[in-house]
C-alpha cells in the first residue's frame, strides 16, 4: 500500500478591464491577433509598467474569501526565462512576497496566492483552421500581459476526487467574487499537480509535477494515471525520477516533458521597474464584509431557510444565475402561498425551466420569465388550479411573452376543471361508455385505473388534474 502525496499549483486569469501592467485590454479576441498590444506589453525598450489596481484588490479578495494573511507590503519580482510568447525575457511575477500566505479550502491548506502577468499564444494554426506556412509558428500576444492569479496549495491532497473537490470550490469561488470565468476547456483555470508516492506515512516520494490538465475529468484521470504509474515502477523495483510530465487527454496518459536537470533557473530579483505596493493602511475588514455570499455559505442557508437536501443545494449553488431565480421566486412564492411548496419551485426550476433552457439554447436572460410570474405558475399547479401538462405549455408562452400565467389562461381560453361535481360528469360519462375497464378495475386491474385517468384527460384536453381525476374515478367505481 502507498501514501498519495499530492499537492496543486493553479493559475487562475482575472477578468481585469485591462492588462497586469499596460492599458491594453483584457481580451483575448482571438479574431484579431496582437490587436490588443502596446510598447509596455510588446517589451519595447524603455517602456515601463503599471500595475493594475483592480487585479490587486482582486488577490486580495480572493485571499479574503480563501482566510489567508494579506501582505501588508508587497512587491514584484522578475522571473527569468526565454520563451518566444514571452517578449521581455523575464515573467513579472512575485517570488519572497506574495499577496497572499496561509489560507484554507475544502480542507486543504493553501500556501500562497501571488500575482503575475501571462504569456501570450503560439499559434500553429491561424485563425479559420488555415495552415501556417513552412509549419511556422505564429504568436499572439493579446494574452501576452493579462493578470494571473497562481495558488499553490501544501501537499495535503489525498485522492483525486480530493483534488476534483478542491478545484471545483475554488472555480465556483472565483465565480461568486466576478473575478474570473475560470473557464477550464478556454484556458481560464489551469492546473498542475505536485504527485509523489510513499510506504510510509509523513515520509515524501520523490515528487513529479503533472501539467496540460485542461478539465476536472482531466484532474482526476491524470492523478489516478501517475499514481498508478508511480506504483508500478516502484513495484518493479524502478525508481521515480524527479521530471515534469504532461497529460495526454488523447492518449490517456502523462509523459515526460523535462527532467530536474534541465529545469530553469529563474534567477529571481525584485522588478525595479514597479514600486513595492503598500497595503497597510487598507481597510480589510470593510473588504472582508463587502465579499458577497460565498458557495459554501449559501449551501448552508439553503438548507437551513428552504429545506433543501444537501444535493438539491448544491445544484443551485454551482448555477448562481439560477440559484438566484429559485431565491426570488421562492420569496414571490412564500408571499402567495401558506406553506409555500419550495420542493415543487425547485422541481420546476430544475427540471421544466432548466429543460426549456437546454432544449432552446437559451440563458435565463434571454427569456421574458420573472421570478414572480413564475412563482405564480407554481402557486397555480400548487394549489391544483392548474394541471402540470398545462402549466408546461405556459412556461414556454410566459418565456417567450413575459406575461403573467394566469392573463396567459384567461386570454387562451384555458381553464381548470377541477370542481368535483364537472368532474364527476365527466367520469360518469366515461364509465358509461368503458364497460370493459370498468370491469377490470373491479377485477383488481390498476392499468384500468390508469386507462380511465388518461380518458378523463383527453376528455378536458389536459386541463384536469391527473390525481383529481384519479380521486374521483376511484371514489365513483368503488
Ligand atoms: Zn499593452
Amino acid at each position: 500500500m502507498y501514501i498519495p502525496t499530492i499537492g496543486l499549483e493553479i493559475h487562475m486569469i482575472a477578468k481585469t478591464r485591462t492588462k497586469m501592467f499596460c492599458a491594453c485590454p483584457n481580451s483575448f479576441d482571438e479574431n484579431n491577433p496582437n490587436a490588443n498590444t502596446c510598447p509596455v506589453c510588446l517589451a519595447h525598450p524603455g517602456a515601463l509598467p503599471v500595475a493594475n489596481e483592480e487585479a490587486v484588490k482582486g488577490i486580495v479578495k480572493l485571499g479574503l474569501a480563501l482566510n489567508g494573511q494579506i501582505a501588508k507590503r508587497s512587491h514584484f519580482d522578475r522571473k527569468s526565462y526565454f520563451y518566444p510568447d514571452l517578449p521581455k525575457g523575464y515573467q513579472i511575477s512575485q517570488f519572497d512576497s506574495p499577496f497572499v500566505q496561509g489560507g484554507n479550502l475544502k480542507g486543504v491548506r493553501i500556501t500562497r496566492v501571488h500575482l503575475e502577468e501571462d504569456a501570450g499564444r503560439s499559434l500553429h494554426e491561424l485563425p479559420g483552421g488555415v495552415k501556417t506556412k513552412d509549419s511556422a509558428t505564429y504568436i499572439d500576444y493579446n494574452r501576452g500581459g493579462s493578470p494571473l492569479f497562481e495558488l499553490v496549495t501544501e501537499p495535503d491532497i489525498k485522492t483525486s476526487d480530493q483534488a476534483v473537490v478542491f478545484a471545483k470550490e475554488l472555480q465556483l469561488i472565483l465565480r461568486y467574487l466576478g473575478l474570473s470565468d475560470a473557464d477550464m476547456e478556454k484556458g481560464h483555470m489551469r492546473v498542475e499537480a505536485n504527485i509523489s508516492i510513499s510506504k510510509k506515512d509523513g515520509e515524501l516520494g520523490t515528487k513529479v509535477e503533472v501539467k496540460n490538465i485542461n478539465s476536472f475529468r482531466a484532474v482526476h484521470d491524470a492523478i489516478e494515471f501517475e499514481l498508478k504509474r508511480q506504483e508500478e515502477v516502484l513495484e518493479s523495483g524502478g525508481k521515480i525520477i524527479q521530471e515534469t510530465r504532461g497529460w495526454n487527454d488523447v492518449k490517456h496518459i502523462t509523459e515526460s516533458q523535462r527532467s530536474k536537470e534541465s529545469a530553469h533557473d529563474y534567477r529571481y530579483f525584485p522588478e525595479p521597474d514597479l514600486p513595492e505596493i503598500d497595503l497597510s493602511d487598507w481597510d480589510l475588514d470593510a473588504m472582508r464584509k463587502e465579499l458577497p455570499e460565498l458557495p459554501e455559505e449559501k449551501r448552508v442557508r439553503l438548507v437551513a431557510s428552504f429545506g433543501l437536501t444537501s444535493e438539491q443545494a448544491e445544484s443551485l449553488v454551482e448555477d448562481k444565475q439560477l440559484a438566484q431565480f429559485f431565491e426570488e421566486s421562492a420569496s414571490e412564492l412564500a408571499d402567495k402561498t401558506k406553506p409555500a411548496n419550495f420542493q415543487l419551485l425547485l422541481n420546476y426550476i430544475t427540471s421544466d425551466l432548466r429543460g426549456l433552457l437546454n432544449t432552446r439554447g437559451l440563458a435565463l436572460s434571454d427569456t421574458k420569465i420573472n421570478p414572480e410570474h413564475f412563482a405564480h405558475l407554481v402557486a397555480l399547479v400548487s394549489d391544483e388550479t392548474l394541471s402540470s401538462r398545462l402549466a408546461k405549455d405556459l412556461l414556454v408562452n410566459m418565456s417567450e411573452t413575459g406575461e403573467d400565467p394566469e392573463s396567459l389562461m384567461n386570454a387562451s381560453g384555458i381553464r381548470v376543471i377541477g370542481g368535483e361535481d364537472e368532474l364527476g360528469t365527466i367520469a360518469d360519462e366515461i364509465i358509461g361508455k368503458n364497460p370493459k375497464a370498468v370491469e377490470d378495475f373491479k377485477k383488481g386491474k390498476e392499468n384500468a385505473l390508469q386507462f380511465l385517468v388518461g380518458q378523463g384527460m383527453a376528455k378536458t384536453k389536459g386541463q384536469a388534474s391527473p390525481d383529481k381525476l384519479r380521486e374521483v374515478f376511484s371514489k365513483k367505481l368503488k
